[in-house]
Formats: C-alpha cells, sequence, structure tokens
C-alpha cells in the first residue's frame, strides 16, 4: 500500500480510499490465480508501434493481443485503432484484462505549454498543475491515457539537450513542481477518463551525464543522491504517481534499468512505491552496450532481478523471462508481484469499467480557455534578463520585428512535442501585426544574411529593434546536446549589425537552454528569455512588450557566462579556500612575466571568473520591490519544532508588479560539508503599486535535516543563516541557532 494510505488514515476521503484500495487487491488476486505464465509474462510487455500500425494493424499483432501477449502500446497514433486493440483485449483475450496507451504528451498534447525548463522558471505550480492538466484532457479525448512525463531529473549543465524537459538545478524547486506535474496529469482520481497516468522520470540521475553528453555515465554519491537527485522523485510517490521511468545511464557502474538498490531498495522499499516501473526505450537490452549483460537472456535477468516491472520495446522479458523462471533464475513469485504492480494501476485507472473514450468526453484541442492558460504560462514563464528602462514599449512605438525565430510557428513549441502543429500556433509577427517585418535569417543555424540590406534599411525606419532569435526546436531535446551554448548560425553577426545602428535593441529568446550572450549584453536595452513559449508564444511576447502583462519568470538554472563554466550550480559546496565570485584576477590583468606567487591562490576561471552571468532565481519585474529586514518568531529551534520567518516587502513603483520571494539557507557547519546556499521556501506574489505585503514562511527543524553518505537523515545543533530575497545571490540575512 501506499504511502497515503498508510500516513492519511485520520481522513474520511483516505479511508475511502484505502477501502477501495483493499478491493482493487482482491480483485488482481482473483485474476493472478487464472493466468498462465504466458499471460503473465504478457503484461510485462510494452510495444511500441511502427509507422505502418497507423494504416491497418498487421493480423500478427492483433493475435497477440487476443492471446494476451502485450500488456501496453506506446505511440498508436489512431484513435481507431486504439479502440479496435482494446476492443481485441477486452472481448477476445481469455480474461479481458484491458490495454494501457501511452504517449509522450510532455509540455501539452495540441495546444502546447512552455517547454518544461520554462514551466518552472514560472516558480509557479499552479501554472504546471494546469498545464498538465490540459495535456491531459486533450490527450485522453483520443484514447491515450498514460503520458511519459514529469521528467524529474535535476540538471545543472545546459551543454545536455534534455535540459530544456528538465525541472532545472534544484531539488526544492523541483519538488514543488513533481507535485504539480502529478495532480495536473492525474488529478485526486485516476479512474476520472479525462485523466491521464503519469511517469515520475528518468530514475535516476539521467541530467547528471557527465559533461552533458546524453545518456552517460553518472557518478553520484550517497549524500548527492539523497539530498539532491531523489527528492522530487519521493515527492511524485507522495502525491500516488502511478508509474516510474528508469533510465538509460549508469549510476557508479550499474545501470539504473539492472539496479537493484535504485528500483527496489529505494523505490519500494524506502519510498513505498506501489506502481509500475517501466524501462526507457530498450533500456533492458542496452545494458549489453553498456557492458553489463552478456546477451539479451542475461539482460532480462538482471532487469527481472533489479526490480523493473514493465519492459519497454526491447522485448527481452517476452523472449527469455519464460525460461529463466523454468530454470529457477527468477521466481515465480517475483514475476506475479510484476503483474500485480501493472494490473493495479490498470485497475485505478479505471481500465476495467471504462476502456474506451466516453462518449461525452469534454476534451476539444485548442479550447479559447485552454489557449488563454497557454499564453499565461508563457508570461510567467519569461525572465526578464535586462531592461534598461526600454520596457515596456509605448504603443505607438515603431517596431522592427526581426531575427530567425518571430515568425516560426512549430520551433517555438520546442522539443518533446509529438502532436503539436506549427499552423495554430501564434507567432510573434502574427500577433503584431503593426510592426514592421523582415525575417533576417530563415532558421536559427542559417549562416547566411542575405538580406542583410533589407534588415538594415527596416531598422533604420523603425525607432526599436526587437530580434527575436535562438534556437530551432531540433537544437535540444534527446541526444541534442550542443558544446557551445552560443546563438547558432549568423545571429550574432546579424546582432552585431544592428547595434551598430545605434537603436534601441530587444533581444527576445527562444531556446531550450539558456545562452551565451555574455560578450554583447552590453549593447542590448532588454533581454527576455522564453524559453520555447509553445503555441500562444506570439500574444504573449505582445502583451509583455507593451506592459499588458509583466514578464514574471525566475531562473531556474544558473545562467552561465559561457559553457566553459558547466556544470554549474549555485547550490555548490564550499572549498577550503572559498573563492569571493565577485571577485577574480582577471587573465589580461596579469602582468607579463608574472611569477605564480604574485597573484594569490584564490581559484577562478582566469578569464570568466566562476559568478554565471545571472544567478539561479534572478529575474526583473517592470515594477521595483524593496526588502525589509528579515524577522524570526524563535530564533532557538529544538528538534520537532515550527518557527516563522518573514520579510516586509514593497511595491515601490507605479504600476502592478510581481516578485516570487526566495528563502534560502546555509547550514554553517555539518558532519557533511555543506551547501553555500539551499533554496528552502519560495512564494510567488502579487502587489498592487505602493503596496506592502510581510510574506511568512513556517519552517521546521525537520526543514534542515540532511543525509550523509551512510544514507542517514539527521540535522546536529550549530548555527543556520537564512537569506531571503529575489535571488540567490541575495545578501539579506538572520542566523538561527538550531539546538
Ligand atoms: C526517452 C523517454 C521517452 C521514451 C518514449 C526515450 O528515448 O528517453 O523519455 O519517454 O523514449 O518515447
Amino acid at each position: 500500500f501506499s504511502l497515503l494510505s498508510i500516513t492519511g488514515c485520520n481522513n474520511s476521503s483516505a479511508n475511502i480510499k484505502s477501502l477501495q484500495r483493499n478491493d482493487i487487491e482482491l480483485q488482481i488476486d482473483s485474476i493472478l490465480n487464472k493466468m498462465s505464465i504466458e499471460e503473465k509474462i504478457g503484461q510485462l510487455a510494452l510495444r511500441g508501434t511502427s509507422s505502418s500500425e497507423k494504416g491497418e494493424l498487421p493480423e500478427e499483432l492483433l493475435s497477440s493481443v487476443r492471446n494476451g501477449e502485450i500488456g501496453a502500446f506506446l505511440n498508436v497514433m489512431d484513435t481507431a485503432n486504439m479502440r479496435k486493440l482494446q476492443q481485441i483485449a477486452v472481448n477476445e483475450s481469455k480474461h479481458g484484462i484491458p490495454l494501457i496507451f501511452a504517449r509522450d504528451v510532455i509540455h501539452g498534447f495540441k495546444t502546447i505549454f512552455p517547454i518544461p525548463l520554462g514551466q518552472a522558471a514560472s516558480w509557479n505550480p499552479e501554472i504546471v498543475e494546469e498545464g498538465s492538466r490540459v495535456a491531459a484532457l486533450e490527450a485522453s479525448s483520443v484514447g491515450i491515457r498514460w503520458t511519459f512525463a514529469p521528467m524529474l531529473d535535476i540538471c545543472r549543465d545546459s551543454r545536455w539537450g534534455r535540459i530544456a524537459e528538465s525541472p532545472g538545478e534544484d531539488p526544492y524547486l523541483a519538488s514543488v513542481l513533481a507535485k504539480a506535474y502529478v495532480k495536473g496529469f492525474q488529478g485526486d482520481d485516476l479512474s476520472d477518463p479525462t485523466r491521464i497516468a503519469a511517469c515520475a522520470k528518468h530514475f535516476i540521475g539521467y541530467g547528471a551525464a557527465i559533461g552533458g553528453r546524453d545518456y552517460n555515465t553518472a557518478i553520484i554519491s550517497t549524500e548527492q543522491l539523497y539530498n539532491t537527485y531523489l527528492p522530487p522523485f519521493k515527492e511524485a510517490v507522495q502525491y500516488d504517481v502511478a508509474t516510474f521511468m528508469s533510465s538509460f545511464n549508469e549510476v557508479n557502474g550499474i545501470p539504473a534499468t539492472g539496479n537493484k538498490k535504485l528500483l527496489t531498495d529505494i523505490l519500494r522499499t524506502e519510498l513505498g512505491f506501489d506502481g509500475f516501473v517501466v524501462s526507457d526505450w530498450n533500456s533492458v537490452t542496452e545494458m549489453i552496450d553498456h557492458g553489463f549483460a552478456k546477451d539479451r537472456k542475461h539482460a532480462a535477468e538482471l532487469a527481472a532481478r533489479a526490480g523493473l516491472d514493465m519492459e519497454m520495446t526491447s522485448r527481452a522479458y517476452e523472449l527469455y523471462l519464460k525460461d529463466l523462471i523454468k530454470e529457477g533464475i527468477i521466481s515465480k513469485e517475483q514475476l506475479d508481484f510484476y503483474v500485480k504492480n501493472i494490473l493495479r494501476i490498470k485497475f485505478r485507472m479505471g481500465l476495467f469499467e471504462n476502456p474506451y473514450i466516453p462518449e461525452n468526453h469534454p476534451g476539444t484541442f485548442y479550447a479559447k480557455e485552454n489557449l488563454e492558460k497557454a499564453k499565461k504560462a508563457a508570461i510567467e514563464s519569461t525572465v526578464l534578463l535586462k531592461n534598461n528602462g526600454i520596457l515596456p514599449l509605448e504603443s505607438d512605438a515603431k517596431i522592427l520585428l526581426t531575427g530567425p525565430l518571430a515568425n516560426k510557428g512549430r520551433e517555438q513549441l520546442g522539443t518533446w512535442t509529438f502532436d503539436g502543429e506549427g499552423e495554430p500556433s501564434i507567432t510573434p509577427k502574427e500577433a503584431m501585426e503593426e510592426a514592421l517585418f523582415v525575417e533576417g535569417l530563415s532558421y536559427s543555424r542559417d549562416k547566411n544574411i542575405e538580406n542583410l540590406d533589407k534588415v538594415i534599411a527596416a531598422a533604420r525606419k523603425s525607432e526599436i529593434i526587437v530580434f527575436i532569435g535562438g534556437e530551432e526546436a531540433i537544437l535540444s531535446g534527446e541526444a541534442h546536446s550542443r558544446a557551445s551554448i552560443k546563438l547558432p548560425g549568423a545571429q550574432e553577426e546579424l546582432l552585431t549589425e544592428l547595434y551598430k545602428l545605434d537603436k534601441p535593441l530587444i533581444l527576445v529568446i527562444m531556446a531550450g537552454r539558456p545562452i551565451n550572450i555574455t560578450n554583447y549584453i552590453d549593447e542590448l536595452d532588454a533581454v527576455l528569455m522564453m524559453w520555447h513559449p509553445g503555441t500562444m508564444g506570439g500574444p504573449a511576447l505582445k502583451d509583455m512588450i507593451y506592459g499588458i502583462s509583466e514578464p514574471s519568470g525566475r531562473l531556474p538554472v544558473s545562467w552561465p557566462k559561457a559553457a566553459g563554466q558547466l556544470p554549474y550550480f549555485y547550490n555548490h559546496k564550499r572549498t577550503g579556500r572559498p573563492a569571493n565570485p565577485d571577485k577574480f584576477v582577471s587573465m589580461e590583468d596579469i602582468p607579463v612575466g608574472a611569477w605564480q606567487s604574485s597573484l594569490g591562490n584564490e581559484s577562478h576561471y582566469l578569464d570568466l571568473g566562476y559568478a554565471p552571468l545571472f544567478p539561479f532565481g534572478y529575474g526583473l519585474s517592470y515594477g521595483e520591490i524593496e526588502y525589509g529586514e528579515i524577522s524570526i518568531s524563535d530564533k532557538e529551534i529544538s528538534n520537532g519544532e515550527d518557527f516563522i520567518v518573514s520579510v516586509k516587502i514593497t511595491n515601490t513603483s507605479n504600476r502592478n508588479t510581481s516578485e516570487v520571494v526566495q528563502l534560502y539557507a546555509h547550514d554553517k557547519v555539518g558532519r557533511i560539508t555543506r551547501p553555500v546556499k539551499e533554496l528552502k521556501k519560495f512564494n510567488k506574489i502579487e502587489l498592487k503599486p505602493g503596496e506592502n505585503k510581510r510574506i511568512e514562511f513556517k519552517l521546521n527543524y525537520e526543514d534542515f535535516k540532511y543525509y550523509d553518505n551512510e544514507g542517514r537523515l539527521s540535522l546536529e545543533s550549530g548555527e543556520i543563516d537564512l537569506f531571503i530575497g529575489n535571488n540567490s545571490n541575495t545578501k539579506n540575512k538572520a542566523t538561527i541557532n538550531i539546538l
């Protein structure tokens, strides 16, 4: 039983849930007792479909379903085919066990919301929950009931292509968002046919790939595993996520898909997960390529020993599990355990009662209210990185819109939008009809500024230049890492030509990762980071440009000066010679012939320093916020005790504005070394002109406990500094004493 049914038994809805769950367990047992070993193994198979299955389904596949040899499908892209397969499973297979249909519905199905890294920048769990709710509604309307999302991989290296799909670098922010994603996809009742089962992926360490190279090795100490990588997954289990996906990578020498410590000891025993774990695409047989399994049979054995319930696409279980059981290598009980985990989710999804799309399903693509939500999400995800006062613009300003992402409906959707469509999405050019438009470069990697003269001529006729650049969707996502994180193609060159004109120049970035803008940021009047904003990117930008709305995003990752600083994260450790990040000896300042000792021994990159261009949590508003001093209800904190930390903030500007108030902690001395800062709480709030508010955070002794390398969670007495401000660099500090 899940943690929920244990911990929530004094609450009556939890009681009902636990009764229903008991009932489900009885039903599972009664089916399981009748199943043959082949049918049991069939439940463990998640089959992909080839493109031919968009049309007529091959007879062989239909008969496999009839024989109970398949438990679930991914990527069947035709509702009629899904229905046909389901009819066979329900009516013609011996036990009538329904299939689950899965698809990667990551940040929208048809109505696309900002990429997950962008949604993380909203620092607003409601935005994330709404977005996932809309995705579930649209996807379930065609028969998809399981998504391979959310991706909860903490990532600290923007070279990695999948940072676009990640919640960023911080475990606490990621945990808050994990809950919002699961609630948005699954709701409170997974049997609601407008809901879809979520999948916490990739378990675990996929985002820690060395050098940002996709699929690469992750080396993670126990304390890092527990303190940094595990928290969002733990939160997903707390909120009853239906499924997990094991990751492609190895962790400390053992591929995650064959890793018993991860899949059984931690996930099942410690976290109490009672749904099912699916492998990633072929990740069972990829253990051969890892050099961990000698052949497919061995791969099946390793996965089955480790605790993998369902195999995606590679079919080693289908081919070898029966033999492994006959040979006594894998026990029948182990197989039963896997089948039960899968059936449990099928029951919770209500598939036995409602295997098909209900006739009155309310999901419509691109419903007006959902487009509004997508627009709001794009606005709240946008981070204003620089503004010398130019933004917002007057409504009659003569604007030139240019750049390779100004009119690319498909590209602004970003990675992992299999079902997204370019046509219905509204580009900045389409939204801002009043502006002059010359594209300049036809795609982000374009090296040829063919119509430079036209762009310059149009710029001369305008008062303000808005350059919309960045990366096409294909430059981030799976297997799309980059060694350089600069604007690709001739974008920098075109920008250089534009700033020579000495007119206000605004850079709008649409990209899957932070971009290196260090060399020319001083030439820009404003910079807006929109990530890939989704279907409503254009209208969102228009509202922000004219100040109808304000960009209210904050960075969910530190923004590096250059790829050479990566990996970088704000919550790093100190060293024996702590560097002052704001001060460094630059290479240019070293006298020729200088000898080592004359420079001092503070560690820095001589060409860049260590500080990022913008810290984690950073983002400007159109208004101005002033912070007061921190006050604390009780500075001596004993075990189990709650206390309140508060700060008064004031909107000193004459416009409505919003702020993300962030609380960080630094535990000064630990039994293992502690990060220089750790996000503990945050709150996104709105303030009217001149308004002030006291923002209170309730904290508890428990919030400061941490794991050591033996996996022990505890806290010792001593001082902890608390910081409250508008980014991770804040110096606004007070100290508590842990007794
Ligand atoms: C990805 C997963 C995805 C799966 C199915 C894999 O390549 O790593 O995140 O869910 O494919 O499309």
